[in-house]
């Protein structure tokens, strides 16, 4: 297996690479419309042909890249079946896995950050890798304030479908903010302010209501541009970078 995490820093997004060394055949998990030219050229360099994009939900932060990558190297693009979007080859659902050579990615369905998030699941050579999106972050957890966002789902969803999950599981973020790159379930389950063990649904909820966020700047843009898969537009980048600003949280 070839496995590349790949950092975009204006919205601090973590972009994984995966592939299925055999068939030279990869997956990208979420990548980012200003780091199309990156994630090109590092298919190039490792010689992969790129079979599909795959989103963990509608992104309010960043513009996906799946819509360009698409045009550029005709890869489907999967993103879970519940958006119901018209722009997606395929729709993955936690009874339908992705499947790129040897590697299965298993969606499962985590509600909270937004009401359609899913992680995915790879199983391969004995480790289990958890792809949480921003369900569950490094310490923290992704925004529940916009999309049909809940943190009562998100509590639920972090509680029942990961950290039941075997401890050694490795936690790959989609966002980190202090450069960590990754976690376990343990690790988490243990240790994680927001909702590890010991912290009640109560508590959960009284944090949440309570972080003072501000407004996502690209989230008027992001929003609607990502329920097309992207903006496929050439000039999306420099539009975006007219927006500015940093996210927090997902
Ligand atoms: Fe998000």
């Amino acid at each position: 297996m070839i496995f590349r995490q790949m950092f975009e820093p204006e919205s601090s997004t973590y972009t994984y690479l995966l592939a299925c060394h055999d068939r030279g055949e990869a997956v990208l998990v979420d990548p980012v419309v200003e780091t199309i030219e990156r994630d090109l050229g590092v298919l190039q360099q490792l010689g992969l042909r790129l079979a599909y994009t795959l989103e963990t939900h509608v992104h309010a932060d960043h513009i996906s890249a799946s819509c360009r990558l698409r045009l550029r190297t005709g890869c489907k693009i999967a993103m879970p079946a519940m958006d119901a979007l018209p722009c997606v080859d395929i729709g993955v659902a936690e009874d339908r896995p992705l499947t790129v050579g040897s590697l299965t990615l298993r969606p499962i369905y985590t509600p909270g950050h937004t009401e359609t998030h899913h992680c995915y699941l790879l199983d391969f050579g004995g480790v289990q890798r958890l792809f949480t999106g921003d369900a569950l972050l490094i310490d923290g957890c992704g925004r529940t304030d916009f999309q049909s966002g809940s943190a009562e789902a998100l509590f639920q969803s972090v509680r029942q479908k990961i950290f039941t999950l075997p401890d050694d599981t490795l936690v790959y973020p989609g966002h980190d903010y202090q450069y960590r790159h990754v976690s376990t379930v343990v690790q988490e389950r243990e240790r994680n302010p927001r909702l590890g063990d010991g912290k009640t649904l109560e508590e959960f909820m009284h944090i949440m209501a309570n972080l003072n966020l501000p407004y996502p700047k690209k989230i008027d843009a992001a929003v609607p541009a990502n329920r097309l898969c992207g903006d496929c537009s050439e000039t999306v980048v420099e539009a975006l970078r007219a927006i500015g600003g940093t996210s927090l949280q997902g």
